[in-house]
């Protein structure tokens, strides 16, 4: 064996010594999150973190130099927290193990392996305008109805809704065309009265902190749509959709709806890379409301085939039959003939782009002249 070999043998030998030792670090850590647990204390602890990093920097002796040894400690201990925070989902109700939640709603199904639209004014505004929107979305094929009643709105001046009249007119022109209804609920008071209206009941962003009302939603019986909270961590939502879930309700929905940004230019910033964490982190179907992330209309088609794209199992999208004089929301509602060409573009353009890529995997000469040009 030359001396080259000899040399490699060992950082290999080494290197497995080291896993073994990382791994064993691991399971300490995982150790020290039970016992956070039964203690109530936070996962992570940023102040001991630094002490830790400060400690083994003192203590290094080369020739690794202090930057290395740093950088090297603080990956393993963000991969140790990384493990203790998808341990502890896995213990939840709404995290694993098990099946993906499938909610299957007069016949219309999310969570499977079809993605749906779930489409509808902001607001239930009239018997006219709902029936006018229900009638044309269920001829383009949409299962799912949406439309406020409780508005939860930035101004106590703006429309509130319509109340239990919206309730009753929402539920009336979604059945009259055989949809599901979802509609808000926002308060524990208001929760029964609009279990007895609404398919699925939808708890708003500005609620999703609101652990009175996801008990009193989670009672109803009914499926629960769950709002992403304008700030809201992954973890804060997982633990939202526990409460409900506790309260005896697991047909549970998550939508991410953008999370506050500093653009200017959207009402708030899609966040999809939350889509396939929250996948990962749960067993409950997850969609994209892209109208409330957007705020506007023009973009709204390329959100949605992003959100489809990544694996989300629907997209919620505004629509009114004459959005400029909408009580809520007109700047971002869709008219019923522009979601219809929304409805064509995405599926055109998610066609061509696996038509594409299924032509460049079938064509190594393309594949290998794809590649040159990445370079
Ligand atoms: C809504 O969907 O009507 C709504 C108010 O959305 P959000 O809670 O996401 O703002
Ligand atoms: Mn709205």
């Amino acid at each position: 064996m030359s001396q080259l070999e000899k040399l490699r043998d060992e950082t290999e030998r080494l290197s497995l010594e080291l896993l073994q030792l990382l791994n064993r670090r691991a399971e300490c850590t995982l150790a020290i999150a039970r016992e956070k647990q039964r203690l109530g204390l936070p996962i992570r602890d940023p102040w001991r973190e630094a002490k830790l990093l400060d400690h083994i920097a003192e203590a290094n002796q080369g020739p690794l130099d202090e930057p290395s040894v740093r950088a090297l400690f603080r990956a393993t201990i963000d991969a140790c927290v990384a493990l203790m925070e998808d341990r502890r989902w896995k213990g939840l109700r709404v995290g694993g193990p098990g099946p993906r939640v499938v909610i299957n709603v007069r016949g219309h199904v999310i969570g499977g392996p079809d993605p749906v639209y779930i489409a509808g004014p902001c607001s239930v505004e009239s018997e006219e305008q709902v029936n006018e929107a229900a009638r044309r979305l269920a001829a383009m094929g949409v299962g799912f109805f949406r439309g406020g009643a409780f508005k939860p709105r930035t101004s106590p001046y703006a429309f509130q809704g319509l109340g239990e009249q919206g309730l009753k007119l929402l539920r009336d022109a979604g059945h009259r065309y055989g949809l599901a209804t979802i509609t808000e609920a926002t308060s524990p008071e208001n929760a029964p009265i609009v279990a007895e209206y609404a398919d699925i009941i939808q708890i708003g962003a500005r609620n999703m902190y609101n652990y009175d009302l996801l008990r009193a939603v989670g009672k109803t019986g009914k499926p629960i749509l769950l709002k992403r909270g304008l700030s809201a961590s992954l973890d804060e939502w997982l633990h939202a959709a526990e409460y409900i879930s506790l309260a005896g309700c697991d047909k549970i929905i998550l939508c991410e709806r953008g999370i506050r940004g500093f653009g200017r230019e959207t009402r708030a910033t899609l966040d999809l890379s939350i889509v396939p964490l929250a996948l990962a982190a749960s067993r409950l179907p997850v969609v994209v409301d892209v109208s409330h992330a957007a705020g506007r209309r023009d973009i709204l088609a390329p959100l949605a085939r992003a959100a489809f794209g990544i694996g989300a199992h629907g997209v919620m999208i505004e629509v009114h039959p004459d959005p400029d004089v909408a009580l809520s929301d007109a700047e971002q509602q869709l008219s019923l003939d522009d979601f219809a060409a929304l409805q064509r573009t995405v599926r055109e353009e998610l066609n061509r782009t696996a038509s594409a890529l299924a032509a460049q995997s079938s064509n190594p000469a393309h594949a290998a002249d794809s590649r040159e040009v990445a370079r």
